[in-house]
């Protein structure tokens, strides 16, 4: 049963809403460098991104665009499979645009290397991704996030955008969900 105190739920803290915002404040100080001088989209991909978009975003000390994709990966249980559709197309044209795909976590990268695939037949001037966390598989995988707040175990998160069965996602900090959950 989950508690009705979601922090409760929660066996292991893995990152503060503070550690985050310092993590965040970091990938924000490289981007707005590498990115000097050139118009910036960021694309972020419903609905797990909404918090890193949110934070990300805001701390660029910079103008930035902001547009959202919605995307379904299927896959049998937790794994997906790298067959995606488009929920939620962008409303911008990327053609000659600098993008940046924010995601909160990379775990196969069959989604994230899916996506950017395909928004690369839209002419961009250039695709890369930021993520906050990357999963020991995504290492193997052809998608190569320019920007990795944290490499971490392979466990099941939640918190800060990740759910579980649609909760969890507005808890502030991420950890791993307690047994008493699941049964
Ligand atoms: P993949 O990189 O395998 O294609 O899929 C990434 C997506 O799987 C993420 O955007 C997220 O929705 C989901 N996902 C992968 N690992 C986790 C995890 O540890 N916790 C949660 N809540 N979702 C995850
Ligand atoms: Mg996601
Ligand atoms: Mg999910």
């Amino acid at each position: 049963m989950e508690s009705s105190h979601v922090e409760d739920d929660l066996v292991n803290i893995l990152f503060t809403e503070a550690q985050i915002q310092e993590r965040l404040a970091e990938m924000a100080v490289r981007i707005a460098e590498d990115y000097e001088g050139r118009d910036l989209l960021v694309v972020g991909v419903l609905r797990g991104a909404v918090m890193v978009m949110a934070d990300l975003a805001r701390a660029l000390p910079r103008h930035v665009e902001m547009d959202w994709m919605a995307i379904s990966s299927y896959g049998s249980g937790t794994k997906s499979s790298g067959v995606v559709r488009i929920l939620k197309d962008l409303d911008t044209d990327i053609s000659g645009r600098h993008v940046l795909v924010v995601d909160e976590i990379i775990d196969t990268g069959l989604t994230l290397s899916w996506l950017v695939n395909s928004l690369g037949t839209r002419n961009p001037a250039s695709v890369e991704i930021a993520t906050l966390l990357r999963k020991p598989e995504a290492l193997s995988m052809p998608v190569e996030p320019k920007y990795v707040g944290w490499d971490i175990p392979n466990e099941f998160v939640v918190g800060y955008g990740l759910d579980f069965n649609e909760k969890y996602r507005n808890l502030r900090d991420i950890g791993t969900l307690a047994p008493h959950v699941y049964s």
